[in-house]
C-alpha cells in the first residue's frame, strides 16, 4: 500500500473505572508510542476490554485524562476521535457487499466516489480479496470476515487502530496466519496498534509491547521478552508461560535457604522479607545423572511434547514436584524413564524472586 499513516501517541493518565462500587480499573498509567504495536494482555475480567472502551470513547472513565497526539480527548464522543477498531465478531453489515463495506467510512467522511473506489480497491488488494468484492459477508470465511473489517477500520487512515480479540474466534491456522498479515501490515502502515487479548502466545508473538494486567490494574509492561524474562511479579511470572514456584526463607539480602539447602540468588531479593518465592522455568532447570547435581529426585512422568519432554520431577528433600523440561536426546543420554533416579541444579541465574 503506498499510504503510510502517522501513528498517534496515545498518553492515559490516572484513569480510573466503577461499575457502581465495583473498581474495574485502578489508576491506570500508560503511553503508546507512535507505531507500536502494543497487546492488553490478562485473565478473563481483568479490565482490558474496559480500557480498551474507554479508548474509544465507549465507555466513559471515573477519573483520569487520556491524550491522542496533541489532543486532549478525555471527553470526546467517539466520532470525534480518531481510531478505526476490529471486534471479535467481524461486525460487517451483512446487507453490504465487501467493497461496500470497506467504503462505509470514507463515505461518512464525505471523500469523493473515485477516491473511494481507488482506496477500496487498494485495501482489497492488501487483503488479498480482489476477486470477492461483490460478495457478501455470509458468503466469506471467518478469517476473510476478519480481513474485511480490518480494511473497514484502516479505510480513512486512522491514527490508532483498536482490535478487540480480532483472531478468538477463528480456528487456529488461520489465527496463525491473520496474526503475521495483521502484523506486517500494521508495521507498513505504521498504524499505533493496541490488541486486547488473553492468549500469551498471540501478544508475545505479535506485540512491541505487553501490558500484563490483573484485578484491573497493570502488573508490568515490557517487550516480550522481558516480560518472560523480568517478570515483575509472581502474578506475571505464573500467567506467562509454565513457572515452578518454591518457598524459601531468606538467610540475607543474597542467600535464602530452601529445605536442608542454601541458594545463592544473582537477581534482587524483594525487601525485608523473611519468606521469599523463588521461580525458575522448566526449561532453565538443568537435569543430570543420579548423584552428579545437588537435588536428588525421581521422575514421576514424562509427557512428550514434540520439541521437548515435559517431566514431572519428585524432589526427595523437598516432597514436592517439579516441572523440568528436557530436549528428546538429552532424555535419551540420562536414559529417562518414569521411576528413574535423576539429580537437578537449579542455577543462581535463572531464579526468579519475589514477596512471599
Ligand atoms: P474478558 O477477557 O472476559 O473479556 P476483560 O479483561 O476484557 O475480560 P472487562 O470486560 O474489561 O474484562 O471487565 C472488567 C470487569 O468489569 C469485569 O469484572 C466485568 O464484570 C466488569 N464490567 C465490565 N463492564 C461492566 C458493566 N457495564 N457493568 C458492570 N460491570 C462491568
Amino acid at each position: 500500500m503506498n499510504q503510510t499513516t502517522q501513528g498517534s501517541r496515545l498518553e492515559i493518565q490516572g484513569v480510573n473505572k466503577f461499575f457502581g462500587d465495583f473498581c474495574a480499573l485502578e489508576n491506570i498509567d500508560l503511553t503508546i508510542e507512535p507505531g507500536e504495536l502494543v497487546c492488553f494482555l490478562g485473565p478473563s475480567g481483568c479490565g482490558k476490554t474496559t480500557l480498551l472502551r474507554i479508548i474509544a470513547g465507549l465507555e466513559q472513565q471515573s477519573a483520569g485524562q487520556l491524550s491522542q497526539g496533541d489532543v486532549d480527548i478525555s471527553l470526546k464522543p467517539p466520532r470525534d476521535r480518531d481510531f478505526g477498531i476490529v471486534f471479535q465478531s467481524y461486525a460487517l453489515f451483512p446487507n453490504m457487499t465487501v467493497s461496500d463495506n470497506i467504503a462505509y467510512g470514507l463515505r461518512s467522511i464525505g471523500m469523493a466516489k473515485a477516491r473511494i473506489r481507488s482506496r477500496v480497491d487498494e485495501l482489497l488488494t492488501v487483503i488479498g480479496l480482489e476477486d470477492h468484492a461483490r460478495k457478501y459477508p455470509a458468503q466469506l470465511s471467518g478469517g476473510q470476515q476478519q480481513r474485511v473489517a480490518l480494511a473497514r477500520a484502516l479505510a480513512p487512515s486512522p491514527g490508532l487502530l483498536l482490535l478487540d480479540e480480532p483472531l478468538s474466534a477463528l480456528d487456529a491456522q488461520v489465527r496463525h496466519h491473520l496474526r503475521s498479515e495483521i502484523r506486517n501490515l500494521q508495521k507498513q502502515l505504521g498504524v499505533t496498534t493496541i490488541m486486547v487479548t488473553h492468549d500469551q502466545e498471540e501478544a508475545l508473538a505479535m506485540a512491541d509491547r505487553v501490558v500484563v494486567m490483573n484485578n484491573g490494574v497493570i502488573e508490568q509492561v515490557g517487550t516480550p521478552l522481558e516480560i518472560y524474562q523480568q517478570p515483575a511479579s509472581a502474578f506475571v511470572a505464573s500467567f506467562i508461560g509454565a513457572m515452578n514456584f518454591i518457598d524459601s526463607a531468606a538467610v540475607n539480602g543474597q542467600r535464602v535457604r530452601v529445605g536442608s539447602r542454601e541458594l545463592e540468588l544473582v537477581r534482587p531479593m524483594p525487601e525485608s522479607q523473611d519468606c521469599v518465592r523463588l521461580a525458575i522455568r522448566p526449561e532453565d532447570v538443568h537435569l543430570l545423572p543420579a548423584g552428579d547435581g545437588d537435588w536428588e529426585g525421581q521422575v514421576e512422568s514424562m509427557d512428550y511434547l514434540g520439541a521437548f519432554i515435559r517431566t514431572h520431577i519428585r524432589l526427595a528433600d523437598l516432597e514436592r514436584l517439579l516441572v523440568v523440561d528436557v530436549d528428546p536426546r538429552s532424555a535419551r543420554q540420562l536414559n529417562l524413564a518414569n521411576g528413574a533416579s535423576v539429580c537437578l541444579q537449579l542455577p543462581s541465574d535463572a531464579l526468579h524472586c519475589f514477596a512471599a
